[in-house]
């Protein structure tokens, strides 16, 4: 069906204040938003779907994934260098792995997720999935790839998900080769995280000198590429922020000079909850976190939640990622992290479900593509039973799935013990 018109339904149009709209039509042609007319004025030609007094939205964005993991906890963490190492070792286990990945993108999509930005791949596994996504050779998300990230000697997974850069010139040559790879951003690992601390009370050590950064930032964008680091401490945001990166992601506990310098640098934040959730508040039986790991894990989450709210109040943009693959955050639970940004930062669900939109687009720079309905834009949406305004967990179930104007069956595999334990902070 390359035309059709979406009526009788509520409309949420994804801008900041956007309230229920009743007796509209969205007309949808050649995978685009035709117009929004009144329901009364579909025109002839566009066969009529009737949503059935349901809730009618843009499709979800997700800007911090990796798409080489479930999500599923494990008991003892595998060791991400090996993991990779045997994805990679041929060409019969790399096309396992592109499977794998293709699959977990897939489940972005049913869940309503029609767009994804990737920080953190094997080889170039996100770029070419997202090829072969736009050819119509496989069914999942948009995706803004990142590919492989660059980090240092001992930093957040070197060797892995990441290329190990020594000196600053090195560091510029994989920002090069990355962009070869056909990456639509770069990612930086600046500091390290919960899981790479050797001491108590310090998460997110720097890891990256600040020439580093720069020499990687300054290659990025020579190369018209934007830059999304990974930062879990303080003096972590003040490097990047002062070394050229885009977005700090994740973040932590601001102080009014770091505020000063997202305002000057025009950088924005995107805030993760769902990966320091775990660590942070579940017991240790059940999250298998050392102790340390869990007091770790307290101080970034109270870092992640802090920066986001002293960066609304400031009016410095702020997006929302999941860091799916991480323990207890799945691909296809985005919905839980507009859940918790209101739960622990105090945000309304309008501006949850804002920020998941319109306001990621916005900072993903795809803001004219997708991200609300308006007339031009890709017909990526999302169909609810209910308002979710009035309860954001009826995301997690939606009834109907469109992207770039294809229906999309919403078909869902959950993890049960994930859900178990992630229920108790709905
Ligand atoms: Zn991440």
């Amino acid at each position: 069906m390359s035309k059709f018109a979406l009526y009788n339904g509520y409309l949420l149009d994804g801008t900041q204040n956007m309230t229920p709209q009743k007796g509209l039509a969205v007309l949808v042609e050649n995978g685009k938003i035709r117009s929004v007319v009144a329901d009364t004025a579909i025109p002839k030609g566009f066969p009529k779907i009737d949503l059935e007094g349901q809730y009618l939205l843009p499709g979800l964005i997700n800007l911090h994934v990796h798409l080489a993991g479930s999500g599923k906890p494990k008991k003892k963490q595998t060791d991400p260098i090996k993991a990779v190492k045997l994805v990679t070792a041929n060409a019969w286990t790399k096309k396992l792995g592109m499977a794998l990945v293709a699959g977990y993108a897939r489940q972005q999509l049913r869940s309503g997720v029609t767009t994804i930005r990737t920080v953190g791949g094997i080889l170039d596994f996100d770029s070419r999935l997202r090829d072969a996504i736009n050819a119509g050779k496989a069914v999942g998300p948009r995706i803004l790839a990142g590919n492989m990230a660059v980090s240092v000697p001992g930093g957040h997974m070197a060797g892995s998900l990441a290329h190990v850069a020594h000196t600053p010139e090195e560091a510029a040559d994989f920002v090069s080769q990355i962009a070869s790879t056909g990456a639509d951003l770069i990612k930086l690992m600046v500091t390290g995280g919960v899981l790479d601390a050797v001491r108590q009370g310090e998460p997110g050590v720097l890891k990256m000198e600040p020439a580093l950064i720069k020499a990687a930032c300054d290659r990025a964008h020579a190369l018209g590429l934007k830059v999304a680091a990974h930062v879990e401490s303080p003096e972590g945001v003040r490097a990047a922020l002062e070394n050229g990166v885009d977005t700090i992601e994740h973040g932590a506990m601001p102080d009014e000079s770091t505020l000063a310098l997202f305002r000057e640098t025009g950088a924005s934040l995107v805030t993760t909850i769902s990966p320091a959730l775990s660590y942070a508040l579940f017991d240790t039986s059940v999250s298998h976190a050392t102790p340390m790991q869990k007091y770790n894990g307290k101080i970034v989450m109270d870092g992640i939640v802090g920066c986001a709210k002293a960066c609304l109040s400031a009016g410095i943009p702020v997006g929302l990622g999941t860091d799916t693959a991480c323990p207890y955050v799945t691909q296809y639970d985005t919905w839980r992290e507009l859940v918790y940004f209101r739960r622990f930062c105090g945000v309304t669900a309008t501006q949850a479900l804002y920020t998941a939109t319109l306001g990621n687009a916005k900072i993903a720079g795809i803001e004219k593509e997708t991200g609300s309905i308006e007339a031009g834009k890709s017909a990526d949406f999302v169909v609810c039973r209910d308002n979710p305004l009035n309860d954001l967990t009826t995301l997690r179930e939606p009834s109907i799935v469109f992207f770039r104007g294809k229906k999309i069956a919403p078909r869902q595999s959950r993890i049960r013990e994930v859900d178990q334990e992630l229920d108790n902070y709905l």
